[in-house]
């Protein structure tokens, strides 16, 4: 999948779309396929971003999708790690005591059995699986169950 930054000809609205690749995009946009959601304008183009980087050819470099996923996951990871508790293989107790309210809501992550993620989703404790590009590094934790 590829995002593009696209703009309408007609009525200069500015709006995103996603199409399964590089190909399918210009296909799409031959055959004047691509419409503005603003005015249904078929003028459509590609947005140049600033700053671009042209080729001899002047053709403008396509987005890296593959480094588009990475720079998503470590944003991920950073944003995890910066605000979510880590609590380790307390992270089901954790979750039930706030669900029941015996502790504060705060953003926690941490490891759970498969079972134990069975218990939590039938008993209705909101818990997600962490896509794994998506998880921090463990911190350390000090005995007593603090966090570094
Ligand atoms: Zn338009």
């Amino acid at each position: 999948m590829i995002r593009y930054a696209l703009i309408c000809g007609d009525c200069e609205h500015a709006f995103e779309a996603w199409f399964a690749s590089s190909e399918a995009y210009d296909t799409q946009a031959r055959r004047r396929l691509v419409a503005c959601p603003e005015c249904d304008g078929r003028s459509v183009s590609k947005q140049i971003m600033a700053p671009a980087v042209r080729t001899s050819e002047r053709k403008v470099a396509e987005p890296d999708a593959e480094a588009f996923a990475k720079e998503f996951a470590k944003r991920a990871r950073e944003h995890v790690a910066e605000n979510f508790d880590y609590v380790g293989e307390d992270f089901a107790e954790e979750a039930r005591a706030m669900y029941y309210g015996e502790t504060d809501d705060r953003p926690i992550w941490g490891e759970t059995t498969p079972e134990e993620r069975e218990a939590l989703k039938a008993e209705g404790v909101p818990a997600l699986p962490l896509p794994a590009p998506f998880a921090p590094k463990k911190p350390k934790r000090r005995p007593g169950g603090a966090v570094n």
